[in-house]
């Protein structure tokens, strides 16, 4: 694999103090570039300093929002090294992404290539503290100068990275959530299997609607029938019912999360049965109601879990769990976190070492 050019930075910036990070505030001091032309195909991949970009205003992402991105972490290991969790997975859904929004996919090789030489540049900014990671943001626009609708010719593909810190600095506190029955995020044939910013964009008028009424995240009803449970706020959700674990199935309108696959796998070789099959509100509630909902929980990237303690659908409200982390959502907490920071042998082969 090639090694990319690096430009260095004249001069570097202040570390951050690791105790006080916000989520995607602070960026380092190198980022990557890759350009794409119809002629040239990816070409001239590259570390440069990090700073703006220009485009012209006309630049087609700015207008119809052709653009994908992926969300993923390094991790500080025990023995000082720095690592990555399942990279792989990422680059084939960022291709999958890339071929939905008609954008020229990138070879897997060089994604992870692009991240792993990036950030082992930035090595001294992957922090230290219990939780912390440096999250990592690669993505890909449009820059065709021109408003008529049609695929761009060229691109300009970024990696970025800042460091973030513990998601849970005080502990894990179950959230309240709210069952959106007016907007939806996804439909089957549009974008839902996608990173794309216009899902997000799509949502967040239902996130402010939920927050403004005292919930943390809004769980997705698909966007056909408004029955079924797709996901909740950006995280996948998962339900252990009667024993059985249950998850919304991928079917175009789910995300395939990377912690969602860890997850399932992890569960399934504790023995615990999962399906992946469509969960309607009505069967959730009913479940709650008749005392067999034993825990409920968010999962992705950057919480890894996030324990759900009390749900809201129309006027009814259920408490999950007592309000409490529940036993499995702990385990899968502590084994995935364990494993991604290299705390916990690494037995299924997905971490990936940078330096
Ligand atoms: C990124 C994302 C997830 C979680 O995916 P991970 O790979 O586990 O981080 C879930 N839902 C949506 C909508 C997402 O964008």
């Amino acid at each position: 694999m090639q090694e990319f050019p690096i430009t260095r930075a004249a001069v570097l910036k202040p570390k951050p103090d690791s105790k006080t990070l916000k989520f995607g505030k602070n960026f380092t001091d190198h980022m990557f570039l890759m350009n794409y032309t119809a002629s040239k195909g990816w070409h001239d991949g590259r570390i440069v300093p990090y700073g703006p970009l220009s485009l012209e205003p006309c630049a087609m992402v700015f207008h119809y929002a052709q653009e994908v991105f992926e969300g993923m972490k390094a991790y500080r290991t025990p023995d000082g090294g720095v690592q990555l969790f399942r990279p792989y997975e990422n680059a084939r859904r960022f291709q999958n992404s890339c071929e939905r929004l008609c954008i020229p996919t990138i070879d897997e090789e060089v994604f992870v290539e692009a991240v792993k030489q990036l950030v082992k540049v930035e090595a001294d900014w992957v922090p230290n503290e219990p939780g912390t990671s440096l999250y990592i943001r690669p993505f890909v626009i449009a820059t065709d100068p021109s408003l008529g609708v049609h695929a761009s010719h060229t691109y300009l593909f970024a990696v970025i990275l800042c460091p973030v810190g513990a998601y849970y600095a005080e502990g894990i506190n179950p959230v309240r959530i709210y069952v959106e029955d007016e907007d939806v995020r996804a439909v089957r044939g549009g974008t839902g299997f996608t990173k794309c910013g216009g899902n997000y964009a799509a949502s967040i008028r239902a996130g402010e609607r939920a927050e403004e009424k005292g919930y943390a995240q809004v769980l997705w009803l698909d966007g056909v029938e408004r029955k079924y449970i797709e996901e909740v706020g950006s995280m996948n959700v998962m339900f252990q019912i009667d024993g059985t674990v249950i998850t919304p199935k991928l079917t175009g309108s789910v995300l395939p999360g990377v912690t969602r696959k860890s997850c399932v796998d992890l569960i399934k070789s504790w023995g615990i049965p999962v399906e992946e099959r469509l969960l309607s509100a009505q069967e959730l509630f009913d479940a709650a109601q008749a005392g067999k909902l034993d825990e409920a929980w968010g999962t992705g990237t950057a919480a890894v879990v996030s324990p759900i303690g009390e749900m809201t659908w129309e006027d009814k409200s259920v408490e999950v769990c007592g309000g409490k982390i529940g036993k499995l959502t702990q385990k899968l907490y502590d084994t995935l976190t364990g494993i991604q920071w290299g705390r916990l042998p690494d037995e299924h082969g997905w971490t990936v070492k940078v330096c």
